[in-house]
């Protein structure tokens, strides 16, 4: 059973809780991207089964009224076993998604695991792609993140693809000689790079992100060039403002789901000191 505190943060272990969310969400104008949480599966049973709830997950979006699509991980896909699997269980997973009309984000992992989600990406949009400005809903998108040294290349390598791009600080510690490390450094590259991408790419661009001064930078920019966006944010966090902000853009929220939350309710406490703060009160029954 997921604790109170951490039901803030996750739907609950079920993908029909989850989907029950998001029918709430989904009547304040705010669409779902649901993730099945897992991650660095070292075995191949494991990957197995969640491209299979997968597969099952985007069936039940698709043939219920939700406004909802699906982001995957790369490990959670096999990738740690292989790259083949990894592939393998991504385009099953991307197919089914077609068939039902949902479409597939994949997140991107650590600096290690860049190389090969761009590349499944691309191949992948490339056969079942959408033009960002077409009406359909089925497609891929993928995470670049803006700490990387690298992302600059990859959003120019990446602007005419048919798929969708997530632009984010980027999640995980990495080394320098890889990362900018400075959350200074790492703010005015997220901004140019949105607008690189609001000047380049034919739509398809979300900004994931909860500081005020990125949205606004992706709301200036969508008003400078016109290109569509959609602002992304996590469930449980400044959610009153992702209602705000549903009147005017279009937003969706990350619903995280399944047995395996501990790990990622841990990363969102200690992301943030007042989270820690509350969920020591709740412990101590303040
Ligand atoms: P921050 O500067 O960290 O936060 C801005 C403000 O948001 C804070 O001041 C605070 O008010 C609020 N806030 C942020 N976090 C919390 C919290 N836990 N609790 C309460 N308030 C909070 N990273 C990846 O590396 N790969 C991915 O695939 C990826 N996908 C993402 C998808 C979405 C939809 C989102 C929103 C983020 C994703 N991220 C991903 C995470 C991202 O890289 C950042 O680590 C994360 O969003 C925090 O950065 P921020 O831009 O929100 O800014």
């Amino acid at each position: 059973m997921i604790p109170p505190l951490a039901r803030r943060f996750v739907a609950g272990e079920s993908p029909a809780v989850a989907l029950e969310h998001v029918r709430t969400i989904n009547e304040r104008e705010v669409s779902a991207i649901v993730n099945l949480l897992g991650e660095h599966y070292d075995d191949r049973a494991s990957a197995r089964a969640d491209a299979e709830e997968y597969r099952e997950l985007v069936r039940d979006i698709g043939t219920s009224p939700l406004d909802a699509c699906i982001s995957v991980k790369p490990t959670q896909l096999g990738l740690d076993v292989g790259e083949a699997v990894f592939r393998d269980h991504l385009e099953s997973v991307v197919a089914a998604a077609a068939e039902h009309d949902v479409f597939v984000w994949i997140d991107m992992e650590d600096h290690t695991t860049t190389d090969a989600t761009l590349e499944a990406y691309v191949d992948l949009a490339e056969e079942y792609g959408t033009e960002p400005s077409s009406d359909a809903e089925a497609g891929v998108g993928v995470c670049l993140q803006a700490n990387l040294r690298r992302t600059r290349e990859d959003a120019e390598r990446l602007a005419d693809v048919p798929g969708k791009v997530r632009f984010v600080k980027g999640a995980y510690d990495e080394p320098a000689d890889v990362a900018y490390t400075d959350p200074e450094r790492i703010d005015r590259e997220l901004e140019t790079l949105l607008t690189y991408a609001f000047e380049e790419f034919d739509g398809g661009i979300a900004v994931g992100s909860h500081d005020p001064a990125m949205i606004d930078h992706a709301i200036d920019c969508h008003e400078e060039y016109g290109t569509d966006f959609e602002i992304q944010m996590l469930m449980g966090v400044r959610e009153s403002r992702q209602y705000d902000l549903a009147t005017d853009y279009e937003v969706a929220q990350y619903v995280p789901y399944g047995d395996r939350w501990l790990s990622y309710f841990y990363r969102r406490l200690s992301e943030r000191k007042e989270n820690l703060i509350l969920a020591g009160r709740a412990l101590l029954g303040r």
